[in-house]
């Protein structure tokens, strides 16, 4: 996929722009988020421009998530982390600002208060089995 002049992470991915570089191979790049959500918060990016985890070729994707997993490692062993947190948006309805495939990887501490949970809005049997065979049709 050809670079989007308008996009940021592009242009990191580019070195238009400085980023805290983390970690970079072929593929992907990692960098530190310039907003943490919690300390050592990283965005790993695959360096082709792909809006979202439904537009990458499989091989890029794993590539990706390879550095995902070094890159969560990492952090858990340097700062001491009690655990993290994988969270990938896609689209402006899921809370995607930077429409360039991303995902963040956020440390967490034990009583740190960062608040990323889902919640729950409840599903009758009926809807569950619905959805499941909706889904299912579609894969
Ligand atoms: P999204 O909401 O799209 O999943 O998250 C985008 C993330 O990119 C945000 O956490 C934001 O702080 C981060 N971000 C946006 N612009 C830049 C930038 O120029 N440099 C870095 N390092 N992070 C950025
Ligand atoms: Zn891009």
């Amino acid at each position: 996929m050809p670079a989007d002049e308008n996009c940021i992470f592009c242009k990191i991915a580019a070195g238009k722009i400085p980023c805290r570089k983390l970690f970079e191979d072929e593929y992907s790049l990692a960098f530190l988020d310039i907003e943490p959500a919690s300390k050592g918060h990283a965005l790993i990016i695959p360096k082709s421009h792909y809006p979202t985890l439904l537009d990458i070729p499989e091989m890029e994707l794993g590539r990706a998530i390879a550095t995902v997993q070094k890159v969560a490692a990492a952090a858990m062993k340097a700062l001491h982390a009690d655990g993290f947190n994988l969270v990938q948006n896609n689209r402006k309805a899921a809370g995607q600002a930077v429409h360039h495939l991303h995902f963040h990887v956020v440390p967490r501490f034990e009583g740190d208060n960062v608040r990323l949970t889902l919640g729950s809005k409840g599903a009758m049997e009926s809807e569950l089995a619905e959805w499941e065979k909706k889904i299912k049709e579609n894969i």
